[in-house]
């Protein structure tokens, strides 16, 4: 069992009254994690600091803040042990995920140092004789992010990457689940020598996330909100963000499609979707849900799919033996079993996995999924996928786009042209040709539309974010006034 604190102002701190919550191991419902339970002054108190912080940080030198982020990015790495152990306590991770999650976490990092350089302005011509007029970045101020459990080291990093190498201090919010998992991201962040009040993570007990939140996004020094996770809480951020008309990323839930048209390769079409689908149990925002496969090859891809998905046993993370780990509660399985449930009883027909009991479980295809079950529709977010057959081409993009949601997808097709034809009429943030719904690159522009949510984390679209566009005019000669 390990204790963590809150770590505001390079100081590890306790909460008010000294309140803590547990977080329990999934799979031996022993206590992993004893952490801090912020009350929403705790909060603020955090977010004081950065703000305290802000004014020499967003002068700093780029090079400078690019020094930070590179060392912090070895930091977090020379952490991957206990990043492995923290993430099969709290959440039933495999180690393979949580050494993707370090590595992958560690590149934003070192691309977000590489970007401190390149938030570049623009010199505008102006109409006004003598005016030079600029349009320039400046950092926005303090940056609230919080992170989901799920993909906890490279999400927790990424709320905070790019804030700070625009020059932004940062808040972020633990997961209930992973307390301890994003408290290390902080203390990475601090050893590599981030000056006192940049960085600050705060964690809380699930009974105060609204009241914590709606405190720190209403203090006047916090300028910009990120937040990845459910749809639902999305939806209460943005609306807590609108009254106090503070911008905010949002990047939430998915049912993400991967097309296979009638002239896929099929063997790379398995790999794709079995990887896409059961990668860390499908509990990823662009974990495959749908595969939309063309009726005259479907019974192939089924059938060579299904060969694949029962090799994906589930097994104890701490053992380390199996492809899959632990789902992440038992109202994950819960939900599961009720799609399963549901969709056989309208007629999908099984082809492995099925209803289970516990924590462990093993990866389950249903075939002739149709519209009127809840899995058509429904967020699995575990080790469950859908096969719907469709007629043709037109067709597939009918169903690729029957979801409310919009985050990733994937076209297979040896015909390109024509992939990335369907892949233009496909509504999402991200499309592969030919690969997996489950890619992320520090680099890329990443992010969703319709309910997956708004805006981008990576690349040039994240210094937009993070920034404040300003319109600044020098005049050079006497002006000339109306009146
Ligand atoms: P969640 O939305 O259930 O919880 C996220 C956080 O919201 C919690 O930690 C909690 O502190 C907070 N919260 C709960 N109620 C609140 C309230 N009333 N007001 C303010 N805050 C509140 O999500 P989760 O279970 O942590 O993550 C799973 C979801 O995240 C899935 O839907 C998944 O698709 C999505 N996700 C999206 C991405 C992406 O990049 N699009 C990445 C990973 C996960």
């Amino acid at each position: 069992m390990h204790s963590t604190g809150l770590l505001i102002a390079n100081q590890v701190v306790e909460a008010t009254g000294a309140a803590t919550f547990e977080r329990l191991n999934p799979l031996t419902e022993a206590v992993a994690t004893r952490a801090a339970a912020a009350s929403p002054d705790d909060a603020l108190r955090a977010v004081e600091a950065a703000a305290d912080a802000f004014d020499s940080w967003s002068e700093s030198a780029p090079n400078l803040r690019r020094s930070l982020l590179l060392k912090a990015a070895d930091c977090l790495q020379a952490r991957e042990a206990d990043f492995v152990e923290a993430m099969a306590e709290e959440i039933g991770a495999t180690a393979g995920w949580a050494r993707f999650n370090v590595t992958l976490a560690a590149n934003m990092l070192r691309e977000a140092a590489s970007i401190t350089t390149q938030i570049v302005g623009q010199v505008i011509p102006s109409d006004k004789p003598g005016c030079l007029a600029m349009g320039i970045r400046q950092a926005a101020g303090v940056v609230f992010g919080m992170a989901p459990w799920n993909a906890p080291v490279i999400l927790g990093v990424r709320a905070v990457a790019w804030p700070l190498a625009c020059g932004n201090s940062v808040v972020l919010k633990a997961s209930e689940l992973c307390p301890r998992t994003h408290l290390l991201i902080g203390e990475a962040l601090w050893e590599a020598g981030f000056p006192v009040g940049v960085v600050n993570v705060i964690s809380h007990s699930a009974a105060d996330a609204a009241q914590v939140v709606e405190a720190v996004i209403g203090h006047p020094a916090v300028r910009r909100i990120n937040f990845t996770g459910s749809t639902r809480v999305g939806r209460i951020i943005a609306q807590t963000a609108a009254g106090y008309l503070k911008p905010v990323l949002l990047e939430l839930g998915g049912k993400a499609p991967l097309l296979v048209l009638d002239d896929a390769d099929l063997d790379e079409a398995v790999k794709a979707a079995a990887f896409g689908a059961f990668m860390n149990q499908g509990q990823i925002c662009m974990s495959t849900e749908r595969l939309v496969v063309a009726e005259g090859v479907a019974d192939a891809f089924v059938e060579k799919l299904a060969s694949k998905a029962v090799t994906l046993t589930a097994g104890d993370p701490r053992e380390g033996s199996s492809p899959l780990g632990a789902v992440v509660d038992q109202r994950s399985v819960l939900h599961m079993n009720a799609l399963i449930d549901d969709a056989l009883s309208k007629g999908a027909v099984l082809r492995c996995g099925g209803i289970q009991d516990g924590l462990l479980m093993d990866a389950t295809i249903l075939d002739r999924v149709v519209p009127t079950m809840r899995i058509y529709a429904e967020e699995s977010f575990g080790p469950v996928v859908c096969v719907i057959r469709v007629a043709d081409e037109q067709e597939a993009v009918r169903v690729a786009n029957d979801t409310e949601y919009g985050l990733s997808a994937a076209v297979f097709s040896r015909d390109i042209a024509r992939a990335l034809r369907v892949a233009k009429r496909i509504e999402s943030g991200i499309c592969h040709i030919n690969g997996a719904t489950v890619h992320d690159e520090a680099q890329m522009p990443f992010g969703g539309t319709k309910s997956s949510g708004y805006g981008r984390f990576g690349g040039q679209a994240g210094i937009a974010e993070f920034t404040e566009l300003r319109w600044i005019t020098v005049q050079t000669q006497a002006g000339h006034f109306p009146i």
